[in-house]
């Protein structure tokens, strides 16, 4: 590679997309600080939002997902009310614009934001309509980007068709796609065929939280039974490669499927190393994976509980793995070809916003 190592600067400057990114998981220390204070909520350790951001992320490093889960409950709580859904997808559009994402998908699951009595309608319209507040702030700062929402349902409950109808129903006013999300181990993809089938059934989109923390089984039904166009992480493909003694790798029946088949790996190194997915970033799969040229994209998944940004993360990773701005263009090209954006809208995306961005700067270089 000829094109320069990255600075953070370069990074943040770098138009991204993102394609995994959980709403509830992204919320400002301050603004939980202050619903909390509207509310009467007296759940959260501190007033102070310094040492609340850093109360998050030394409370996320452990060594299970369901134990990471936990993190949760705090801006759950603080996620019922109307005004609180929208402000925070208002701040969430505007936040990821700063850090110069141009395309999200952000996802939430609407049964969870229910303790105060809103519809499941009331509770997506309000997430929809902060959006829109949050896109049109960021284009006046001149930073345009455009969010798109994926409805989750969640894996342990039985609400998944209910969702997925949800989720059709708002496909013309910001929906994009349909997920499920919560603990893998003993809640396979499998269980939910009805709401699957029912997406595919109304040509719709569909991404699959599957092979976090658990295996190759869950990733085996997410494409195989439930035709999942994504994988949410993904990463335990990694258990379909052999490396043999002389550095060559041998691909399984199912990881050169997913590989061929070009299906994107929703990839989130630091989140994987908090919830004992991965042991450190250095050893993280991702650049394996990506030297295989797997459809690999880099994502946050829950950028409070992580203390990250995609601008840190992709500096994390170029410091891990010597990535250039070629290699950031490549990972963000592959994110840009799989979002469920409409495919007129994703070349444009494509043409007029990532490849001149990433001209520009390589233009500066010069
Ligand atoms: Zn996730």
């Amino acid at each position: 590679m000829t094109s320069p190592r990255l600075s953070l600067d370069t990074i943040r400057r770098a138009p991204k997309v993102l394609l995994h990114d959980h709403l509830d998981g992204g919320v400002r220390p301050s603004t939980l600080i202050a619903f909390a204070a509207e509310s009467g909520y007296h759940g959260l350790p501190t007033s102070d939002p310094d040492d609340l951001a850093r109360w998050f992320v030394a409370d996320a490093p452990g060594s299970d997902l369901v134990r990471y889960l936990e993190g949760f409950a705090h801006t759950i709580a603080l996620m019922q009310t109307k005004d609180q859904l929208e402000r925070v997808a208002a701040e969430t559009a505007l936040d990821l614009a700063r850090d110069g994402v141009v395309y999200a998908e952000i996802r939430f699951a609407p049964e969870l934001h229910q303790e105060e009595g809103l519809s499941l309608e009331e509770i997506l319209a309000a997430v929809l309509v902060g959006y829109d507040v949050g896109m049109a702030n960021a284009a006046a700062e001149g930073r345009p980007i455009v969010v798109r929402t994926l409805v989750s349902g969640m894996r342990q409950a039985n609400r998944t068709l209910e969702m997925a109808e949800l989720a059709v129903r708002f496909r013309d006013q910001g929906v994009c796609g349909f997920d499920i999300a919560g603990p893998e181990d003993g809640f396979p993809p499998t269980k939910h065929l009805d709401a699957f089938h029912f997406i595919q059934r109304k040509n719709f989109h569909l991404t699959v939280h599957a092979g976090e923390a658990f295996g190759l089984p869950s990733l085996w039904e997410a494409v195989q039974f439930c035709g999942a166009e994504r994988l949410g992480h993904g990463v335990r493909i990694v258990d379909d490669i052999v490396t043999n003694d002389d550095g060559s790798h041998e691909l399984g029946r199912l990881a050169q499927f997913i590989r061929d088949r070009r299906i994107p790996l929703e990839l989130c190194p630091t989140s994987n190393v908090h919830t004992g997915a991965a042991p450190s970033i250095a050893q993280h799969p991702i650049e394996l994976l990506r030297q295989l040229k797997f459809r690999v994209t880099l994502n946050t998944d829950n950028r409070l509980m992580s203390g990250i940004t995609l601008s840190s993360e992709f500096a994390a990773c170029a410091d891990a793995f010597g990535w250039t701005l070629d290699d950031m263009q490549w990972l963000t090209l592959n994110a840009a070809k799989s979002t469920f954006f409409p495919f007129d809208q994703r070349l444009d995306l494509i043409n007029t916003v990532i490849k001149p961005g990433y001209q520009a700067l390589r233009d500066e270089g010069k």
